[in-house]
């Protein structure tokens, strides 16, 4: 019996053999888990990136959840004196107090000491916080943007929405197009399947990266076969869309400074106030809308007025030209710090129901040499025209844009 084995010391040596292999196993799966789960902390992110390069002698973090200035500085070996003295410049309380993960932060530092400090705001913005001699100097600056001039058309075999989408035009695109032609055509009852535009716009890249769709330089839109054309034109401080012949397409002044529900109360000059109970005139319209709505300027003016005027609660006035005046009441409250000078569009203040009033609305009162007029009748003019003097440089203007417009010949979707 030579070759037989004890078949109790081969059970005894198979068991021992089988679980010196498991505790092996186990060994190295919890060696390898440990080096995958362990998260880097701060200080190893500095290890890293660190690495003791002397020619390099900039420091990266990029941000993560919870991570403070202090925490990363004194990683980097800076007192937590630095850390204040730093946070002592506005531009760096402003950007540096909350970090936002995923920006980079980066210093140049040599012998304990902050020489420079460089944190990504955004896409485009960078804070520089550099070190000279006691004090630190903070400035933002821009990463420069090229832009490109692109075009895009479509056919609408629908509506125009439906065509900008197939166009791939951006919303802001798409917004202004419908901005500058909507006191020409009415979008909603006027356009026709075959109907076209066509668009010359600006296109923003930061590192050759898409960045932003710009404003849109020239544009044409067909409507039951009458082309509309409109060319971009900036003449002083006023930048507008005309006509090739120089008129102005858009209305000098917005119809409508709210979004609004409904008109609670037209301007009559018979009317029985709901708060004083008797026949009195309402020189203006109301607009109700929810408190808190934005109130735009509905043109470029002058801020004469501002606070609280009796029955119109807290008010605003606006002078727009030597004649018009329009008056915005019952606000909630008036935009912060409002400036003297205000634009077309601009916010001004939020809708409330402060003064005589029964629901939140706005009351808009449109004066024409001191006499109150009809608000939704009113007529606004367009604006001016090109004058004699600016129309070598529209000219100009115009043929360079038309003749770019043009050649979307054969791009078209
Ligand atoms: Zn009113």
């Amino acid at each position: 019996m030579k070759n037989s084995t004890n078949p109790k010391r081969t059970l005894r040596y198979t068991t021992l053999m089988l679980c010196l292999f498991i505790s092996l196993t186990l060994l190295v799966t919890a060696l390898i888990h440990m080096s995958n789960t362990q998260t880097p902390t701060l200080s190893e992110h500095k290890s890293q990136t660190h690495a003791k390069l002397e020619p390099n002698p900039w420091l990266t973090h990029i941000i993560q959840p919870g991570d403070t200035l202090g925490e990363i500085l004194s990683q980097w070996q800076l007192s937590f004196g630095e850390t204040l003295s730093l946070l002592k410049q506005p531009l760096a309380k402003q950007y540096l107090i909350n970090l936002k993960p995923g920006q980079k932060l980066e210093a140049h530092i040599t012998k304990n000491t902050l020489l420079e400090l460089k944190y990504t705001i955004n896409t485009t913005d960078t804070l520089i916080i550099k070190n000279g001699h006691e004090t630190y100097h903070a400035t933002v600056i821009k990463n420069p943007l090229t832009s490109r001039l692109l075009t895009s058309s479509a056919t609408i075999n629908s509506n125009l929405s439906s065509a900008a989408t197939k166009a791939h035009l951006s919303p802001g695109l798409y917004k202004q197009l419908t901005d500058i032609f909507a006191g020409t055509v009415n979008f909603k009852t006027a356009i026709q399947p075959g109907d076209h535009f066509r668009i010359l716009y600006k296109e923003y890249y930061l590192n050759n990266k898409k960045h932003h769709s710009g404003e849109i330089l020239a544009a044409e839109l067909t409507n039951k076969n009458h082309t509309y054309t409109a060319i971009r034109f900036t003449t002083g401080t006023q930048t507008g869309y005309y006509t090739p012949t120089g008129n102005a397409i858009q209305p000098k002044y917005l119809k409508y400074p709210v979004h609004y529900t409904r008109i609670s109360s037209p301007f009559s000059l018979h009317r029985m106030d709901p708060v004083r109970h008797k026949i009195a005139p309402h020189l203006g319209t109301d607009l109700a809308t929810p408190t808190g709505t934005p109130i735009h300027s509905i043109g470029d003016g002058t801020v004469i007025f501002e606070g609280w005027s009796r029955g119109f609660g807290k008010t605003i006035i606006v002078r727009y030209n030597k004649h018009m005046k329009a008056l915005y009441a019952h606000m909630s409250r008036f935009t912060s710090s409002l400036p003297h000078h205000v634009h077309k569009g601009e916010i001004i203040g939020y809708v409330g129901q402060t003064g005589w009033a029964t629901g939140p609305h706005l009351h808009l009162g449109i004066y024409i040499d001191g006499k109150a007029v009809d608000p939704m009748t009113f007529s606004p003019p367009t604006g001016n025209p090109i004058t004699k003097n600016q129309m070598t440089a529209f000219t100009a203007t115009k043929n360079k844009l038309l003749d770019k417009l043009k050649q979307t010949t054969g791009q078209t979707t």
